[in-house]
């Protein structure tokens, strides 16, 4: 029987730093978008560098869906995106009337599998959508070449890629429309709720901070500021409720502050893992090429082929031990709705359709022990054989 404390799958990372930063929002008298929210996204477009703009949202989805309205995705158009991820990096496509064009991923990485894309472009496709799964980069040189060759723009889901480098720059600083970081409870910082969209293109960046606050033109009210009365603000298209509040802003200082050390221990762990672990009939993650850097936002592990015990049992065992395990993700060829829409079927997907049969996540996160990490390791080594 088990008598160890449950131990999460994840965990945010919140000191007395954080929520003295909170408490200080809440008692400024500005607890909406603000100087904290400002200031946050001076700090991560400084800490990506590059000379980005970053501009704060209340999460990845909205950013993602600010970033395909300003690229100008709509009705009738398609976008292209792995089966293996989360819904919101396709859901936004719908809100604009377009449609997803779900596509395998590569057996090692997990990451879209740029011979797919290319087997997907049609004369509707707009974007190409990739998402960095699990912190580890997707192969951005051969992707910016099909965008490039099909006049195809490129917006990154980026919520599991900070910090990730490509090719030895970070993401975010890639040549891309826009790059969408998430900073969701479980993420490798967080705001509670929120995320960031980056991009180099200043007319791209206008136009997602003018519709993540109601279509509210700034260029239109400063133009006028001098003669008109502060209560004065003109709307230039039917904009969305996307904007971070200063709670959440001040909660994202103090965390990007603590990145860098939140990476460490990332890696510390993951590379633990990997160690310890190689020995087990798995397929575990693949690690980033030498020199590049992998955010390790999780660590998924499959059973090989030949291992005598299922996904479920291990799930089970785990459990059993008092250990939260995820699945990232049932791809998104599975789920009623994309299945229904667009008729999809397992056969369609053979690699992300053998992974997802045989993958789990285990816990990984900043503020796990050594002792923990240890319980997960000696769980894994009992069940999986
Ligand atoms: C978490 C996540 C999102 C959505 O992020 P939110 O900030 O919760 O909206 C999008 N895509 C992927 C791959 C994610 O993991």
């Amino acid at each position: 029987m088990n008598t160890s404390p449950f131990l999460p799958f994840a965990r945010p990372d919140i000191t007395e730093a954080e929520i003295d930063a909170v408490a200080r929002a809440m008692r400024s008298g500005w607890v909406t978008t603000g100087p904290e929210t400002k200031a946050f996204e001076q700090e991560f477009a400084a800490y990506l560098g590059g000379g980005v703009q970053a501009i704060a949202v209340n999460s990845a989805t909205a950013g993602l869906h600010l970033a395909l309205e300003a690229i100008g995705v709509t009705q009738g158009d398609e976008v292209i995106a792995p089966t293996l991820t989360f819904t919101a990096t396709v859901e936004v496509a719908r809100y604009l009337g377009a449609d997803a064009k779900l596509v395998d991923v590569d057996p090692v990485t997990l990451n879209i599998d740029p011979a797919q894309i290319e087997a997907a472009i049609t004369p509707r496709t707009k974007a190409i959508l990739p998402v960095h799964y699990g912190g580890l980069a997707c192969d951005m040189a051969a992707i910016f070449d099909i965008a490039r060759r099909h006049g195809l723009q490129v917006v990154e889901d980026a919520a599991h890629a900070l910090p990730t480098t490509a090719n030895g720059a970070l993401v975010g600083q890639l040549p891309s429309a826009a790059a969408v970081f998430s900073f969701y409870a479980n993420k490798t910082m967080t705001t509670g709720e929120g995320g960031m969209v980056v991009t180099k293109d200043e007319q791209l960046a206008a136009r997602m901070r003018v519709m993540r606050l109601h279509g509210i033109s700034r260029d239109a009210f400063d133009r006028f500021s001098s003669k008109t009365p502060a209560w004065y603000y003109e709307i230039v298209a039917p904009g969305f409720k996307y904007n971070m509040t200063d709670m959440a802003g001040a909660l994202g200082r103090v965390q990007l502050q603590r990145l860098p050390a939140f990476v460490q221990r990332r890696q510390q762990l993951a590379a633990r893992y990997l160690h310890e672990l190689k020995a087990l009939p798995l397929i575990l993650p693949a690690d980033a090429p030498p020199g590049e850097t992998h955010a390790w936002h999780l660590f998924v592990i499959r059973l090989r082929d030949d291992a005598r015990v299922t996904r479920d049992e291990v799930i089970q065992a785990l459990s059993d031990a008092g250990i939260g395990t995820s699945v990232h993700y049932v791809p998104l060829h599975r789920q009623p709705y994309w299945r229904d829409r667009y008729g999809l079927t397992p056969e369609q997907f053979p690699v992300a359709e053998h992974a997802y049969q045989r993958m789990l996540s285990v816990p990984l996160f900043t503020s796990m022990s050594d002792e923990e990490q240890t319980r997960v390791i000696a769980a894994l080594k009992a069940c999986v054989r």
